[in-house]
């Protein structure tokens, strides 16, 4: 960022809630099917349609608050937000206005500036404060340029489809932190189960608000929305060009206009949408078909109490439990699946080290390979383990290993059996290799004197010779204290 300036960031994240059935009606949530099948009269708007509020979106929100830190209200209330939409045939969304379901949150998480190359500089723990989660409903969908260029085709089967909006204070300087935060968020929800986080496919949506100062001044200039980031870098992407652009009319003399701007990842930076409503256009009240939404001290402690361990929490165990770094402990928490792949293989190795190492280097280059993600890997956590294992009792090298694990993920056999198949065991029995080494030394005369006068790196060459008349199979180890005794 340019030096004499700062930027104020504020988020707001659209997660879309894990239900089976809508938030006011018993229609499906399920993706991808044909336009509007998913449709009846209270989602459709019809007249005389009433809703009725479907508890697991309870349930889910109030997961994905207390996880967030937010404190839940004993009493909130839906409000009817109007404005006119083709997508939004109510002519109203249910949402909630001055009473939201949940308020007064703050996370605390590892944030750090990235180099040229996108590495992190410096992760340093910092404190984010959340003004609300509230609970409301999708709109449908437009549809254009399909079959006729002039006609825009209205689907309605995201119309009544639970989110949790979640308001950040506008705590953010840089894009940076911006980006950590909405990573952190993702991964929250995904690990409480009430959110798939996808956002190529919009089920985590993510507005950005920038304004930019002059250091030290307090008041808060001029705010612009941007709206439809569909990923984590173009939202980082986005605010960085957004605050280079603020900077640039401020300095020129020029005035920033409160607007919406889009991203378009094509050309590299935000264009004008459109001007921005205040709050005030849209005319909340409270919804007269909705009663206030009550839930009791205990349902929230029983829901606390329902919580699995949160990432960061996770992530710190890792660190102090297994002994690894930063980078690898954040890897291995930032999907609840990975890391419990990672702790089963541990514990059936009986070595953490190299079940990290097993799981970030090899089995997540080969599950790339064929399309996999860890919650569908061919190869179980504790056939992995066992692996390892293999390897540890001097069974198989590590180089026949990576043979193996080949083997595992396209027959999903385990170790052992491929072991037997393949006739894969090691040689560790020093007679056997001793014999093998007298006949290359005996062959290899002239490297064996010029060794002997000094040429140690030859040691290399009787190493290959070794495991190639082995056909791999002998215990490098052995080989190398063979060798240096005899020579
Ligand atoms: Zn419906």
């Amino acid at each position: 960022m340019k030096a004499g300036w700062e930027a104020v960031i504020g988020l707001e994240v659209h997660a879309q809630l894990n239900t089976q059935s809508k938030i006011f009606c018993a229609c499906s949530t399920a993706f991808g099917q044909a336009p509007n099948e998913n449709t009846c009269p209270v989602c459709l708007g019809l007249p005389g349609a009433l809703p009725v509020l479907n508890r697991q979106v309870i349930v889910c929100a109030g997961k994905a608050a207390l996880a967030l830190g937010l404190r839940i209200n004993p009493r909130s209330i839906f409000a009817r937000k109007n404005y006119f939409y083709p997508d939004l045939p109510k002519g109203y969304q249910i949402s909630q206005y001055d009473r939201p379901f949940s308020e007064q949150g703050q996370v605390e998480i590892l944030t750090s500036e990235r180099d040229e190359g996108g590495r992190a500089i410096e992760w340093q723990r910092k404190r984010f404060g959340i003004t609300r989660a509230h609970i409301e409903e999708d709109a449908g969908k437009s549809v254009h340029d399909i079959g006729h260029p002039e006609k825009t085709h209205i689907d309605l089967n995201r119309a009544g489809t639970p989110l949790l909006e979640i308001v950040s204070d506008p705590d953010f300087r840089t894009s940076w932190e911006a980006y950590d935060y909405v990573s952190f968020l993702r991964r929250t929800l995904q690990y409480v189960g009430v959110c798939d986080g996808n956002m190529e496919e919009g089920n985590l949506r993510c507005d950005a608000n920038v304004s930019v100062r002059p250091r030290g001044e307090l008041a808060l200039g001029t705010k612009v929305e941007i709206k439809n980031v569909n990923s984590l870098r173009f939202l980082q992407k986005a605010i960085d060009y957004e605050i280079d652009r603020q900077i640039t009319v401020r300095e020129t003399g020029g005035v920033i206009v409160q607007e919406t701007r889009l991203w378009s990842e094509r050309e590299n930076r935000t264009y004008t949408m459109r001007s921005k409503e205040d709050a005030h256009d849209y005319r909340y009240f409270p919804d007269p078909d909705l009663p206030p939404l009550e839930v009791s001290e205990d349902w929230i402690a029983r829901t606390r109490a329902s919580l699995p361990e949160l990432p960061e929490a996770r992530r710190q165990r890792f660190l102090d439990d297994y002994g690894m770094g930063a980078d690898e402990a954040g890897t291995l928490t930032a999907q609840r699946e990975l890391a419990n792949y990672f702790e089963t293989a541990a514990a059936a190795a009986g070595n953490p080290r190299a079940a990290a190492n097993w799981i970030l280097t090899e089995l997540l280059r080969e599950l790339r390979a064929i399309g996999r993600e860890i919650d569908s890997s061919p190869v179980a956590p504790e056939d992995l383990g066992a692996l390892i294992r293999l390897i540890d009792d001097g069974t198989i090298s590590g180089k026949m290993a990576k043979e193996v694990l080949g083997e595992m993920v396209a027959t999903g056999e385990t170790p052992a059996q491929i072991v037997e198949r393949k006739g894969l065991v090691q040689i560790s029995d020093t007679a056997a290799i001793e014999t093998i080494i007298d006949r290359l030394l005996a062959a290899n005369p002239r490297e064996v004197e010029a060794y002997r006068g000094g040429k140690t790196s030859l040691l290399g060459f009787f190493v290959g010779q070794a495991m190639k008349a082995t056909q791999g199979k002998a215990n490098p180890k052995a080989v190398n204290e063979l060798l240096r005794k005899k020579l």
